[in-house]
């Protein structure tokens, strides 16, 4: 498919997409053409006046506006809720093979260009819009490629993709982890299964800043991996040397790691799901830390009370919870979800011990999730200050058109 860097244009994948052309145009409504202008790549089905010509999910079309003056081109889903992602602002530009092949081999050269290869051998490789690559997540773990495909257009180039892989980065295997939400609501049924070469081991070893990690592709969160917060774990190591070190919501312990090579002399991981703690567990014993570490299965919420009233003391506390607010119905909710944690970690630390705290609530912005941590510290009686801010790592860049591609923050705070 490729030669020497140029591609040429192979029979693989669907014919229309591999010519590229527009199969129709989406007509914005009036008044509603400056999201595009502005280089947001989602256009709503709210702002759509119409649609034009015989479009099938995953074809090209042209986004216009009423006066027929042509404005972007992406690939369309009637049936989404986000009708056309937006993939182009040059209307010179064909979204066929060769653009997929400059995206993706972009995306590659970009990190490493950041250095990443050089920390870890799991990153991402391709996020998606902020890799204008809309539809498509492709993570790396050592020698094999897991792949998301979230939109019709990136379902109908799984082959393309696969050979695309294949010459770029030359992995043992690529693999599909199609089991998530957002292919589902893209009328997508779930798919997770090996697309070519060797399928992924049960556990696949990774390394990271020199440390050792099992990570199941299979089954495991998100692709396997923590990979936004690979940044923040280094970073926020240094705070975690205490005595004793509670990593809440722990998954499979990779703060705990880094926190014992450190010097932690116990960390505690809680988690709800048994299977991740047995990870960490492992994970500890293959970096040689096994019998500093404890695991405690149940719910945060509960066990952080009860470490309140069995007047347990902390050095250092990382809350890294899941997504409390996926919707805006449920932010308040999610908010006082959010205080409550952060409240009970404050009572529970020495004084001048570190919380490690995030969200990773899109609808939370970083200046809600202060006010949270600003309410929590009154509450909590305590003098709080944030000594750094944390966001997702650079391998998640955020694209500053499409605030959506920022999602996780977070905060090191001296509970004083
Ligand atoms: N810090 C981890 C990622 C955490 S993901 C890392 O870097 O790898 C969030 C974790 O919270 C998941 O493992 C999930 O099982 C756990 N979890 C969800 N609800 C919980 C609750 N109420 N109490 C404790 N753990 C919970």
């Amino acid at each position: 498919m490729r030669s020497n860097g140029t591609i040429v244009v192979s029979e693989v994948g669907n014919s229309h997409m591999a010519k590229g052309k527009p199969k129709g145009a989406v007509i914005v409504k009036q008044g509603r053409e400056e999201a595009v202008q502005r280089r947001h790549p989602w256009l709503f089905s709210g702002s759509v006046a119409r649609v034009e010509g015989q479009v099938q999910p995953g074809d090209v079309v042209d986004v216009l506006s009423h006066d027929g003056t042509w404005m972007a081109r992406g690939f369309v889903n009637p049936q989404s809720e986000v009708p056309v992602r937006i993939a182009t602002w040059d209307p010179n530009e064909a979204l066929d093979d060769e653009w997929l092949w400059k995206r993706l081999s972009n995306a590659w050269q970009r990190r490493m260009d950041l250095g990443i290869p050089e920390e870890t051998n799991a990153f991402r490789l391709v996020y998606a819009e902020s890799d204008f690559l809309p539809g498509l997540i492709a993570d790396c773990y050592a020698d094999f490629i897991v792949v998301q495909l979230y939109t019709p257009a990136m379902d109908q180039q799984r082959d393309p993709l696969v050979s695309m892989f294949r010459d770029l980065v030359h992995p043992s295997g690529i693999f599909e982890r199609g089991d998530m939400d957002t292919r589902l609501r893209e009328k997508l049924l779930p798919r997770v299964a090996p697309l070519w070469g060797e399928p992924p081991p049960e556990r696949l070893l990774i390394s990271e800043h020199g440390l050792k990690f099992w990570v199941d592709v299979w089954r495991g969160h998100k692709t396997g991996f923590y990979l936004d917060q690979r940044d923040n774990r280094f970073r926020t190591a240094r705070y975690l040397k205490g005595e004793r070190v509670l990593n809440a919501f722990s998954y499979t312990g990779s703060f705990a790691i880094y926190a014992l090579r450190v010097g932690a002399k116990e960390v505690i991981n809680l988690d709800t799901s048994a299977e991740a703690l047995r990870l960490a567990e492992e994970n500890a014993a293959l970096n040689g830390f096994a019998e500093r570490v404890r695991s405690i299965e149940g719910n945060a919420f509960q066990v952080l009370r009860h470490f309140r009233d069995t007047g347990q003391q902390f050095d250092a506390i990382v809350l890294d919870p899941p997504r409390f607010a996926p919707t805006k119905a449920v932010l308040e909710n999610a908010l006082r979800g959010y205080k409550d944690i952060n409240w009970l970690a404050m009572r529970l630390l020495k004084p001048g011990g570190y919380l490690i705290t995030f969200s990773c609530s899109g609808m939370v912005t970083p200046e809600l999730f202060q006010q949270v941590i600003f309410a929590a510290a009154i509450d909590a009686g305590r003098e709080v200050a944030i000594v750094e801010r944390l966001g997702q790592s650079r391998d998640h860049p955020v694209l500053v058109t499409f605030p959506e591609s920022e999602y996780l923050k977070g905060f090191v705070l001296a509970v004083l």
